[in-house]
C-alpha cells in the first residue's frame, strides 16, 4: 500500500513537473535587449508584460563610448529582438552585430527614416567643437588641455564616423514619437500575433509624449529670450523643435579645468547674450561647474540628455517623461 501510494505520489509529481514545463513553453514570453535608457523606456512601454525588456548600457555609464562585454554580446545574440537608436549614437552596435549570428534576432533601429542633422557644432561659440571633448576615456585626455585651439578630428585622432551626424534625436518629443513608432513596427514584424497589444500600448504611450510636446510648446512658445547655453551639445533637436537657440560651451570637459582664455571667451558670450544659466549634464564635475559659475556669474542647472540614468534615478522610478519634464523646468530658468 505504501509502495502504491509513493508510486501515485511520484506520478503526480511527474505530472506536476511536466505540466509546469508545458506552461513555460506555452507562455509566449520573449526577450528584447535594448541599448541605453530611452530605447529601454520606449520599448518597455510598447511590450508591456508580454515579454522582458533589458538594457545593455549600465546605469551611470556613458552610452556614447560604451563597449559591450562578451556577456552583453551573448545576451544580444540570445535575444529575440534588439533595439538601438542609430549607429551614430551607439557606434559599437555595427561591429557587435557583425560579430554575432543575428538570424534569430529581430534588429530594430529606432532612428530609421529620421533625417539627422549634420554634426558640425552649429550654434557653438567655438569652431573647434568636438563631441569627444566630453569623452572620459584615457585615449584623448591629453587633448583637453588645449582643445581650445584644436580640432580633435584633425590632430591625429582617428575617430569613427559617428560624429558626422547629431545622434540625439530622442531629445525632441516629436522625434521620440517617431522612434516609438519604429520600435512598435519592428516588434509587430517579429511578433505579428501581438500586433493589437503593441499598437494599443504604443498609442497610449504616444499620447503621453504628445502631452509632453504640448507642455513644451505652452511653456516656451511665448518666450523672448530663447538662447540656451549647454555643456553637452545634445539639445539641437530639442532646440529646433521649440525654436530655441542652443549654444554649446564646447571644449570644456567636465573633468578638466577650462583654460583662462576659454573662460574669458565664455564670459564675453554670457554678457553679450544676457545668459543667466549654463546647463550641465548630471555627470558634470562640481569643481569645474563651480569655477564656471563664479567666473561667469551665471547659475548652473542640469539639463539631462537621458543618455544614462543613475541607479538612484532608476530606483526612484524616473523615466523619459519625468526627466523631460525636469528638463523643461530647467529650461524655464533661462528661456523667458
Ligand atoms: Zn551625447
Amino acid at each position: 500500500m505504501k509502495k502504491i501510494l509513493s508510486m501515485v505520489f511520484g506520478l503526480l509529481l511527474l505530472v506536476g513537473l511536466t505540466g509546469c514545463n508545458n506552461a513555460n513553453e506555452n507562455r509566449e514570453e520573449f526577450k528584447v535587449v535594448t541599448t541605453f535608457f530611452p530605447m529601454y523606456d520606449f520599448t518597455r512601454n510598447i511590450v508591456g508584460d508580454l515579454g522582458s525588456v533589458s538594457m545593455v548600457v549600465p546605469a551611470g555609464v556613458d552610452s556614447h563610448h560604451f563597449e559591450p562585454s562578451a556577456r552583453d554580446i551573448a545576451n544580444i545574440e540570445q535575444a529575440n529582438a534588439f533595439v538601438f537608436s542609430s549607429e551614430e549614437m551607439e557606434s559599437w552596435v555595427h561591429s557587435t552585430l557583425e560579430s554575432i549570428n543575428t538570424e534569430s534576432v529581430k534588429v530594430i533601429e529606432a532612428s530609421a527614416g529620421i533625417e539627422m542633422m549634420a554634426w558640425d557644432g552649429e550654434g557653438s561659440t567655438d569652431h573647434s567643437h568636438d563631441h569627444d571633448s566630453e569623452d572620459h576615456s584615457h585615449d584623448d585626455d591629453h587633448g583637453h588641455e588645449d582643445d581650445h585651439d584644436h580640432d580633435h578630428d584633425s590632430d591625429g585622432h582617428d575617430h569613427d564616423h559617428s560624429h558626422d551626424y547629431d545622434p540625439h534625436v530622442w531629445l525632441s518629443p516629436v522625434l521620440a514619437i517617431r522612434q516609438v513608432e519604429n520600435i512598435r513596427d519592428g516588434l509587430i514584424q517579429a511578433y505579428p500575433e501581438h500586433e493589437e497589444a503593441f499598437r494599443n500600448n504604443a498609442q497610449a504611450y504616444i499620447e503621453k509624449l504628445e502631452v509632453l510636446d504640448r507642455e513644451f510648446h505652452e511653456a516656451l512658445d511665448g518666450a523672448s529670450q530663447r538662447t540656451i547655453v549647454t555643456q553637452h551639445m545634445a539639445f539641437a533637436y530639442l532646440a529646433r523643435e521649440y525654436n530655441l537657440h542652443a549654444v554649446s560651451i564646447a571644449g570644456i570637459s567636465p573633468d578638466h579645468e577650462p583654460s583662462a582664455a576659454r573662460l574669458a571667451e565664455l564670459k564675453h558670450f554670457v554678457e553679450d547674450n544676457d545668459i543667466r544659466v549654463i546647463y550641465f549634464s548630471e555627470t558634470a564635475n562640481d569643481a569645474v561647474a563651480a569655477t564656471l559659475a563664479s567666473e561667469t556669474g551665471v547659475e548652473l542647472a542640469v539639463l539631462n540628455p537621458l543618455e544614462s540614468l543613475t541607479q538612484a534615478q532608476i530606483d526612484a522610478g524616473e523615466d523619459y517623461l519625468s526627466i523631460m519634464r525636469a528638463n523643461l523646468q530647467a529650461l524655464l530658468l533661462s528661456v523667458r
